[in-house]
């Protein structure tokens, strides 16, 4: 999904979402799978109730209800009171029957329900798994709805807004421009193409310079039955096409088609650049980062420095203290270097107990003080460790050049060389060079 800031460093949002599930239901063989799967997998809370009457009561004790999953025919209520029961409280609901009827589908999905899901059969129990997932995502995806037709976008606004997402609407391809400019936490947009001024088409292909296809999905949307439509918005980077009209279940199926797939990218792009134990960028993803960097702004830059970071006498704490205490020992400290990272410079674990920063240095004096501040931070560090308190103490080598005249693997070496010259003088120490 989206890239994700480093695990361990928080991105919930300050104010909690709800997370308890409730199942309604008299069948106790699938609730009881349901449940384990959702507690295990999910590591969401989940409540059962075989009544109206228990749900209620359960409903009145708490209030951090997020999502009700209930079947249709209970003790004390019937098809269509059960589900009325539950959307009259304002609860997202999806409907678990084991009974299909085409007109009971029809008339329960006419209910602001979100699905209306088969148990027993093959697949099911996967399914509304993934289904509460999503929807618990979603509740941290902002999607933009981009339609001239107050009705139409109304319309496609109400159905993400039932399936959790947090929604921007534009009336033109302008307010959609500025909407994306403003809220760099969209991640979905839905375009219509007849507008007035700018296209669907055009907004695609505009969209496109200001967020990749693997930031933001864009599903166009047209009611023109011309077959050149839906190449042309493909071609100008949409992710996918629905006509108009389209049911609740069509959008809400290629919707989250191409979120999940936005997802899968941010993990695989995660799982290729980041150190898996500390949450920071890695090694591959710090040279290639770093060149570019040089490439791009080298002649403009000045000075640049890079610092090569090790921990002192790591070994001992391993041997000490055992493994696992050497791996919080590392996340300490790469958080300690995470919040010394400024957001023009970049850093990474570049292997075992050692990290690497390039930053900009302007000034020999300014840069050898930040440096000697992210010493002084990890020095001051106490980690609670089994009931002791364990203090650890880098090294840094920094060496600074002007950067249009050097490379990434002379800053580097360079910079490894300041490193053994702070060891060798007694380690706790920052050593460096400027460079001409
Ligand atoms: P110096 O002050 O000279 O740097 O000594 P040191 O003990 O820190 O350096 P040395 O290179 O001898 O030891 C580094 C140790 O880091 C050895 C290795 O087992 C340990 N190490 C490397 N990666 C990890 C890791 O991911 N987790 C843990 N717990 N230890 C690691
Ligand atoms: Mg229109
Ligand atoms: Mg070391
Ligand atoms: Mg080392």
């Amino acid at each position: 999904m989206t890239v994700s800031p480093p695990a361990g460093f928080d991105s919930r949002p300050i104010t909690p979402l709800p997370q308890r599930i409730l199942l309604v239901e008299n069948s106790r063989t699938f609730t009881t799978m349901l449940r384990e799967a959702i507690e295990q997998r999910l590591e969401l809370p989940v409540s059962v109730a075989s009544s109206l009457a228990e749900a209620g009561a359960l409903l009145d004790a708490e209030d951090d209800w997020f999502l009700v999953l209930t079947g249709l025919v209970l003790s004390d209520g019937d098809r269509d009171g059960v589900v009325a029961y539950f959307v009259e409280r304002g609860l997202p609901t999806i409907v678990v029957s084991s009974v299909y009827d085409e007109d009971l589908r029809r008339r329960v999905l006419q209910q602001d329900i979100i699905d209306y899901v088969l148990k027993n059969t093959p697949g099911s129990l996967d399914y509304l798994v993934w289904l509460v997932q999503r929807l618990e995502r979603n509740r941290r995806i902002s999607a933009l709805v981009v339609d001239d037709s107050p009705s139409a976008r109304g319309y496609a606004a109400s159905l993400l807004a039932m399936y959790g997402y947090r929604v921007t609407e534009a009336g033109d391809g302008q307010a959609a421009l500025q909407a994306l400019e403003a809220d760099p936490a969209i991640r979905l947009a839905i375009v219509d193409q007849e507008m007035p001024g700018m296209d669907g088409v055009e907004l695609t292909r505009r969209l496109r310079a200001l967020r990749a296809r693997d930031r933001v999905a864009v599903i166009g949307i047209s009611g023109n039955s011309d077959p050149s439509l839906i190449p042309r918005f493909l071609k100008n980077g949409a992710n996918d096409f629905l006509r108009k009209p389209f049911s609740r279940e069509e959008f809400f199926c290629r919707v989250s088609q191409n979120v999940d797939q936005l997802e899968l990218i941010g993990t695989l792009q995660d799982l290729a650049t980041r150190d898996f134990l500390t949450g920071l960028p890695n090694r591959r993803s710090f040279l290639e980062r770093s060149q570019r960097h040089l490439e791009r702004h080298g002649a403009e830059a000045g000075s640049v420095a890079v610092a090569m970071v090790d921990i002192d006498h790591f070994k001992h704490i391993n041997d000490s203290l055992g493994h696992e205490a050497g791996d919080q020992a590392l996340r300490a400290v790469a958080g300690v270097l995470h919040a010394h990272t400024r957001p023009q410079d970049l850093s990474a674990r570049f292997g075992g107990e050692e990290f690497c920063l390039l930053v900009g240095a302007p000034d020999e004096d300014d840069c050898t003080r930040h440096f000697e501040q992210l010493r002084a931070a990890v020095a001051a560090l106490e980690l609670s460790l089994g009931g002791s308190t364990l203090r650890m103490t880098v090294s840094i080598g920094v060496c600074r050049m002007p950067a249009y005249n050097c490379t990434l693997h002379a800053l580097i070496a360079e910079a490894d060389r300041q490193l053994y010259l702070a060891k060798a003088g007694g380690r706790n120490r920052v050593h460096g060079v400027t460079l001409n």
